[in-house]
């Protein structure tokens, strides 16, 4: 009796610590399910814009310094988009800065909609985007650019505001760093903005 009462305790407690064990592991495992769920989504929350949910700037920099080494290797055809909304002070002004934010989703819509697969847009700042239209050449790119263009324009926003946007163009170029292409779509916005807004200019 002594015998089966000793083996009896023995079982017991093994099976007592075979059972805490399973349950550690089972929260180990919820935690790593957890882990990985957050990791996730702060990858997103560090690539995205809150607002538009398009890539932030941050994101679209390391893409496209990646995309400009591969240009650069294949001697490939590339173009850069810079777009700012027209006059967006104004509809904070009238309608409040809550309108102007549904109005920046909007266009972000409107712009998602526009482009293709790999293309790849991005909240560059304030009312200001850019897009990396990758293999695009001069007659697509400005394509694309009267297309989004005239999206915009035909789109009734939020309490029926009517909008056009400017948008400077720099065609990939063998004299390009990253820093000198996105400035020359850049200049190309600023003189679009000069010609009156709601037109496209291209800087060679
Ligand atoms: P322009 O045609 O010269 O581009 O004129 P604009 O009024 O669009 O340009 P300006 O730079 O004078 O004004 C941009 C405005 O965009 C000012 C700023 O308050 C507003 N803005 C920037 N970021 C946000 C945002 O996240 N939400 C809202 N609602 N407004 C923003
Ligand atoms: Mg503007
Ligand atoms: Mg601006």
């Amino acid at each position: 009796a002594f015998i089966f009462m000793f083996f009896l305790w023995r079982y017991l407690v093994s099976v007592k610590i075979y059972n805490a064990l399973k349950n550690k592991n089972q929260e180990l495992e919820n935690i790593k399910k957890e882990l990985i769920i957050s990791n996730k989504n702060l990858k997103y929350l560090s690539f995205h814009d809150n607002l538009t949910k398009l890539y932030n700037r941050h994101y679209f920099m390391s893409t496209l310094e990646d995309h400009f080494n591969n240009v650069v290797r294949q001697r490939g055809v590339s173009a850069i988009l810079m777009i700012d909304i027209d006059f967006f002070k104004k509809i904070n002004d009238q309608y409040g800065h809550s309108v102007g934010d549904k109005v920046l989703q909007q266009f972000s819509s409107i712009l998602s909609e526009v482009l293709r697969a790999g293309d790849i847009p991005a909240r560059w700042g304030g009312e200001e985007f850019i897009v990396l239209l990758p293999k695009a050449n001069k007659e697509e790119t400005l394509s694309l650019a009267k297309r989004l263009s005239e999206a915009v324009e035909q789109f009734t926003f939020e309490l029926n505001i009517k909008l056009t946007i400017s948008v400077g163009i720099s065609q990939y170029n063998a004299h390009d760093n990253v820093e000198s292409w996105i400035e020359r779509a850049d200049i190309a916005l600023y003189k679009a903005k000069n010609d009156g807004r709601n037109c496209i200019k291209e800087m060679a």
